[in-house]
């Protein structure tokens, strides 16, 4: 049976633990693929070019954006962010699931151009957490932090847009979670309008042999 590629939405809040969920997730199982955003942000310590972001100025994300290059793009406190177009598109083909991490503005962008998106919002299990994890990861001052801890309660304002919400209490637990959700999406008659097609004309031709 052919196993298209779904597309997936991962959103949650900045210190939801979402990128760390992602990495386990990709560890771990072989069928996915995650997409390298472009940012004018500055490259956090540790980060790398190509392999976090692909880190751009303004001017060469606005070509981006001029030359037709991006699923969605959107502002977030400050910066561009963005999903190149190619490598998504290519990974969708080779029946890949193909995870977009982004925020809320790009996320409904996304299921607006692609309907059949599957969106994931990840949530730590309460709001001193998410604060705590943003100040011990020590790599945002405070302003930054208290714009983010803003940004997040305008963010959970577009939760039920969501298709699931996975609270991230344990990693393993969250990024299992994760995993399953997926692949039961695989499972939805929707998905499966080719498998549906075949079978019917397996047994229409069953008749005709009776
Ligand atoms: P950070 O600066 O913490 O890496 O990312 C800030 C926010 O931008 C996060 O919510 C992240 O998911 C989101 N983001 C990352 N890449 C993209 C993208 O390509 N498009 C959009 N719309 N948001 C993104």
């Amino acid at each position: 049976m052919d196993r298209k590629g779904i597309l997936i939405v991962v959103s949650g809040f900045s210190g939801s633990g979402k990128g760390t969920i992602m990495k386990k997730l990709l560890e771990e199982h072989d069928n996915y693929a995650l997409s390298i955003s472009a940012t004018t942000r500055q490259p956090r310590e540790g980060e790398m070019d190509g392999r976090e972001y692909f880190f751009k100025t303004r001017e060469d994300f606005e070509k981006m954006i001029a030359q037709d290059g991006l699923i969605e793009y959107a502002e977030y406190v400050n910066n561009y962010y963005g999903t190149p177009k190619a490598y998504v598109e290519q990974k969708l083909l080779e029946g890949k699931d193909v995870i977009l991490e982004i925020e809320i503005q790009g996320a409904l962008k996304v299921k607006e151009k692609f309907p059949q998106t599957l969106l994931l919002f990840i949530t730590p299990p309460d709001m001193e957490t998410l604060r705590k994890r943003l100040i011990g990861r020590g790599t945002e001052t405070l302003e930054v932090v208290e714009s983010r801890m803003r940004r997040a309660a305008e963010e959970a304002e577009g939760i039920e847009e969501y298709d699931y919400l996975v609270v991230n209490d344990t990693l393993d637990e969250c990024t299992e979670e994760v995993h399953r959700i997926i692949q039961s999406e695989h499972s939805r008659t929707a998905r499966n309008a080719q498998f549906i097609e075949r079978i019917r004309k397996e047994l229409k031709e069953n008749r005709k042999g009776e």
